[in-house]
């Protein structure tokens, strides 16, 4: 088994705002390396709170394409690249690679980054265009097959979010699933169960339903059995969350995952 912590930048949704919350982003660390676990738009604000240097960070995975999970890449490559002069790895479901996937306007690079991040360089006494493999090593990954991500055996999981855009949970190790964005599904949760991991970091809302939630709704996580409820840590809350939110969530048997919390496996 491969020893690995997980610790969380943020834990809250889409439109969070410090000092309250970040986006629910995190940082894995494994055999001696560190890597983001998406990177959204206030990832680099959260690291730079945390005093994490940004020459700290191997390597990114991304579970989809929101500015919450993806948009801070444009910082951490440009900062990698120019100020550290290094690449980083880049993990990314073929679903984000037009090249592989054939999929029109899901391209990591195409659809969120290029517009910004196209630039002439000058290297080894030439000018050139730059592209996302300029700023990362790419390592392309499908469902369903496992990968080594810098010394952690991963393995990616697709997820229902929003309406005909891909987006993808990660197996970390043989103990934890993490499933970013998603609807609720019972069968999801029973094939993560299959796997025998201890621990699901699961994404939440408290408020009020409303039709047609790209999100998962406390009210569904609650008719759960409860040993299945004490696995799984809620994240990805509004910033507007109570405490007696939170109260009804842990007498319900849920952890509940804040930001610079740290879980170890
Ligand atoms: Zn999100
Ligand atoms: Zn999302």
């Amino acid at each position: 088994m491969t020893q690995f912590s997980i610790q969380f930048l943020g834990t809250g949704n889409a439109w969070s705002k410090p000092p309250a919350n970040y986006n629910t982003n995190a940082i894995v660390r494994a055999c001696g390396h560190a890597w983001l676990l998406d990177c959204g738009i206030l990832c680099p604000l959260a690291l730079h709170a945390r005093n994490i240097p940004i020459q700290s960070i191997d390597g990114a995975f991304i579970t989809h394409l929101h500015g919450d999970h993806a948009l801070g890449l444009e910082e951490i490559f440009f900062r990698s690249f120019f100020a550290c002069q290094r690449k980083i790895g880049l993990w990314l479901p073929s679903a984000f690679s037009r090249e592989h996937s054939q999929i029109e306007g899901t391209d990591l690079w195409e659809n969120c980054l290029r517009a910004s991040m196209e630039t002439l360089v000058h290297q080894d006494g030439k000018t050139k265009i730059t592209t996302l493999h300029d700023y990362a090593d790419i390592h392309v990954v499908n469902p369903g097959e496992p990968f080594d991500l810098l010394g952690l055996p991963c393995e990616t999981f697709p997820v229902i979010h929003t309406a005909q855009k891909p987006a993808f949970g990660i197996f970390l190790g043989s103990d934890a699933a993490y499933t970013s964005d998603c609807t609720f599904s019972k069968k999801r949760i029973e094939m993560l169960l299959e796997r025998n991991i201890s621990v699901i970091f699961h994404e939440v809302y408290f408020s009020a339903p409303y039709p047609h939630s790209v999100h998962t709704s406390i009210d569904e996580l609650a008719e759960l059995p409860p040993d299945v409820r004490k696995m799984i840590v809620l994240m990805h809350y509004a910033d507007e969350t109570t405490a007696d939110d939170f109260a009804r969530a842990r007498k319900l048997g849920f952890r509940i995952a804040s930001p610079g919390m740290t879980f170890s496996f």
